[in-house]
């Protein structure tokens, strides 16, 4: 590490990532975003850019952002609205650093630039509420279950008819309320026989790790998960564990830290750290398989932050193997969405879409690079984002191809693209991957 490389408010120095795991290896914050040679190839597959068509909001813009802060050619203050809107528009989605020949990652440079202003991005009270995952998980799961239950209730019907949702700050109540499925059940109620026997299994061969939709919204993708790794491992569920990703992606990477060390001290105290850690969403994967990054000074928790990500595993790894099927048995075409945060393109993806391939042969629609999908974890609800033009465009590219189905690897990313299907295109449906050969 340069001791004397460009940094960005030295103050709280363990509230800022300085290296970043990129695909040429650790790269500090400057080298990073001196290796941008504003050739701009980024800019048309940014979802940002193409709503805007402003060069500052451009991942060219948002890196030359960085390098003139960090030379101190442009001061960081909250009072510029078009800096604070640049930052809080991002969708942090990576699609500009797979375009980008240095690999660049603008989004964790985004983030940076986030974290040194302190911005929180979101509504403060949910702020204050979803920020409960990570310091009070079970205070969470108990706040999280009353509110579902009024809300099944038509608490927040009442609400929004007794117009409390105008008031400022309670409006992302409509877009939650829109955005829920009408009737779900708890993974409580579908788990409570099997949970019994989970919690009794001496020897697990694999740990579960349920995303916050699969915990409390969409209960079906932790059954469906549970049964694909039970056909090949004896597996123990731990329920209500967050990872520090919330913490990470809206500003606070001490709480982030924190947090991971917490999941790598049990994982560690569960036969000895070697059991693979299963997630249902691309989101927390990609995270923990990032996880050394957050402990790139402490070498004992960045070996051990490198045997989490090396044991994390995505849960289409447990997919039975396809046969050629192909697509005779498929009415309507097949898209994939990849709606996850900091990579579009990866082992995954690339899995998945092979998956596809061979079981929907030509009804799977390949996505063009500047075709909008999903933005992922909360974007619709954070400040100054475009989450209806890019939501809008992405229904357009559906329709367009007279998609049926979309498959997305994310539960709470199916929710977001249903939200729009439902209102702008009713004759496609999304669902979590997991379902693809259901
Ligand atoms: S971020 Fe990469 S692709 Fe974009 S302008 Fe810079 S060098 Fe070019
Ligand atoms: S992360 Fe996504 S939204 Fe942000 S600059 Fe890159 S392409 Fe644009």
């Amino acid at each position: 590490m340069n001791p004397s490389a460009p940094r960005l408010e030295l103050r709280h120095p363990e509230r800022h990532i300085w290296e970043f795991q990129t695909e040429f290896g650790w790269r500090e914050q400057y080298d990073c975003v001196a290796h941008c040679t504003r050739c701009g190839c980024c800019a048309q597959t940014c979802p940002i850019y193409q709503i805007k068509h402003q060069e500052s909001f451009s991942p060219r813009g948002r890196n030359q952002t960085l390098r003139l802060v960090l030379e101190k050619k442009l001061n960081l203050t909250p009072s510029n609205p078009t800096l604070i809107a640049l930052l809080e528009s991002c969708t942090l989605c990576g699609r500009c650093t797979q375009a980008c020949a240095g690999k660049i990652p603008t989004a964790e440079h985004v983030l940076e630039l986030r974290r040194t202003l302190h911005l929180r991005v979101l509504p403060r009270l949910l702020f204050s509420f979803l920020r409960l995952r990570d310091v009070r998980p079970q205070l969470f799961a108990k706040l999280t279950r009353i509110a579902l239950f009024l809300r099944r209730w038509k608490a927040i019907k009442l609400l929004r008819v007794l117009q409390f949702t105008k008031i400022p700050g309670l409006s992302w109540l409509n877009r939650l309320d829109d955005m829920l499925p009408n009737f779900y059940s708890s993974l409580d109620s579908i788990l409570t026989a099997e949970e019994k026997n989970l919690c009794a299994v001496t020897a697990p061969t694999a740990i579960y790790l349920p995303s916050l939709e699969a915990e409390f919204i969409l209960p079906q993708i932790a059954r469906r998960t549970l049964d694909l790794i039970k056909k090949q491992q004896t597996p123990v569920i731990w329920r209500n564990f967050p990872t520090g990703l919330f913490a990470y992606i809206y500003a606070d990477v001490y709480q982030s830290r924190r947090t991971l060390l917490r999941l790598m001290r049990r994982h560690t105290k569960t036969a000895h750290g070697k059991l693979p850690l299963v997630t249902d969403s691309i989101d927390i994967y990609l995270f923990l398989k990032r996880a050394p990054q957050l402990f790139r000074n402490k070498k004992y928790w960045q070996i051990r932050a490198q045997k989490l990500a090396d044991c994390t595993r995505f849960v289409t790894d447990y997919l039975p193997p396809v046969q050629n099927t192909s697509a005779t048995s498929v009415s309507g075409n097949i898209r994939l969405d990849s709606g996850s945060l900091f990579e579009r393109e990866n082992d995954i993806l690339e899995q998945i879409r092979q998956i596809c391939y061979t079981l929907f042969g030509k009804n799977f629609v390949e996505c063009s690079y500047t075709d909008a999908d999903t933005p992922a974890f909360g974007y619709a609800f954070s400040a100054q984002n475009c989450a209806e033009q890019i939501g809008l465009k992405t229904v357009e590219a559906i329709a367009r191809t007279q998609t049926k189905k979309v498959f997305v690897l994310s539960g709470l990313a199916a929710l977001e693209l249903n939200y729009f299907l439902k209102r702008f295109y009713p004759a496609a449906q999304a669902q979590h991957v997991i379902h693809i050969n259901e």
